[in-house]
C-alpha cells in the first residue's frame, strides 16, 4: 500500500487553539522522493501543521505517520532520529561559529548522538574536527556550494547564504525528509532562484523528500511536484501545478483572481 512507502503523512489532523480551529481534518502526504509544498493565506494553518509534524505541537485528533508507523506521540528528536529535519524560518545559527562548524556539530549530532553535549561542557568549547569529519561535512558543503564560505563565520553572511547553512546542517544530519519553514522569506528573486535551484539538486542527488511550506507560490508551483493548500484550516485542494494554478476555489481563496 502507498502506507508503507510514505516518507511522512498527517492523517485527519485536526488542532484547535481555544475556539479556532486552526486545522480541520487535514491530510497530507510526502512519498520517497517527491518535493511537495504547501501553501495558503497567512492565517491558514501552515505552521501549525509544520509544527505537527515536526514534533512540536501534538494533534488533538489524528495522525502523524513515518514510514506507515505513527509517530503522533514520539517527540521532535525521536521524529529527527527516524529522519526528519526541519529549517527554521529565522536561520537559528551561532554568530561565533564558522560555516563548517555548524555542519561539523550537526555532523556529530547524527554520529555522536549525546555525547557532543559532554564534549562541549568537559572539553572547554568546540573540538577540532577529525578528519573523517572534515571529510564528511565538506561533501555537504561542497553539495550546496558553499564550499568557499566554509570557513567565514556566519554572523558575516547575508541571509541567502544563512538559509544554505541551515540546509547544510539539516542535510548532515542525514535525513529522508526535509521540512522548509518558508525558505525564501527574506530573499531577493535572484537568490530565491538559487536556493530553489540548490533544494532541487538536494532533492535529485540525494533522494532527499522536500516539503516547503511557503507564501511564495511561483516558487512552490514551479519546483513542487504535489501542491497542497489551505485556507482557513481546511486542505481544500492537493495536485499537480499546473491544476493548482487553474483551479478557480484556488485563485478566489489564495491567489486573489
Ligand atoms: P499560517 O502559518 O498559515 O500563517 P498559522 O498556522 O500560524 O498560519 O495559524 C493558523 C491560525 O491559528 C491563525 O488564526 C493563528 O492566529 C492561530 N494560531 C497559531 N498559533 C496559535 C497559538 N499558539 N495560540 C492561538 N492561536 C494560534
Ligand atoms: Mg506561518
Amino acid at each position: 500500500s502507498s502506507t508503507m512507502t510514505t516518507r511522512l503523512e498527517a492523517c485527519g489532523v485536526t488542532v484547535r487553539f481555544g475556539g479556532l480551529v486552526a486545522l480541520d481534518g487535514v491530510d497530507l502526504t510526502v512519498p520517497p522522493g517527491a518535493v511537495v509544498g504547501l501553501v495558503g493565506p497567512n492565517g491558514a494553518g501552515k505552521s501549525t501543521l509544520f509544527a505537527v509534524l515536526s514534533g512540536l505541537l501534538r494533534p488533538d485528533a489524528g495522525q502523524v505517520r513515518m514510514g506507515g508507523e505513527d509517530v503522533t506521540r514520539a517527540s521532535a528528536s525521536a521524529r529527527a532520529r527516524r529522519g526528519l529535519a526541519r529549517t527554521f524560518q529565522r536561520p537559528e545559527l551561532f554568530s561565533g561559529l564558522t560555516v563548517r562548524e555548524h555542519v561539523v556539530l550537526a555532523d556529530r549530532v547524527r554520529h555522536r548522538g549525546g555525547r557532543i553535549l559532554r564534549d562541549l561542557v568537559t572539553g572547554g568549547g568546540f573540538r577540532r574536527p577529525s578528519a573523517a569529519e572534515n571529510e564528511r561535512v565538506d561533501a555537504v558543503l561542497d553539495a550546496l556550494r558553499l564550499g568557499d564560505l566554509r570557513n567565514r563565520e556566519v554572523s558575516g553572511l547575508p541571509l541567502g547564504a544563512c538559509r544554505l547553512v541551515e540546509v547544510a546542517r539539516a542535510l548532515a544530519t542525514g535525513p529522508e525528509v526535509l521540512l522548509l519553514d518558508e525558505p525564501s522569506s527574506g530573499l531577493d528573486t535572484r537568490e530565491t532562484g538559487e536556493l530553489a535551484a540548490t533544494l532541487a539538486r538536494v532533492n535529485a542527488d540525494h533522494g532527499v523528500s522536500l516539503l516547503l511550506v511557503e507564501h511564495d507560490v511561483e516558487m512552490v508551483l514551479g519546483m513542487c511536484g504535489t501542491v497542497y493548500v489551505l485556507d482557513f484550516g481546511a486542505m481544500i485542494r492537493s495536485g499537480p501545478p499546473e491544476e493548482i494554478r487553474s483551479d478557480p476555489a484556488v485563485r478566489a481563496a489564495y491567489l486573489g483572481t
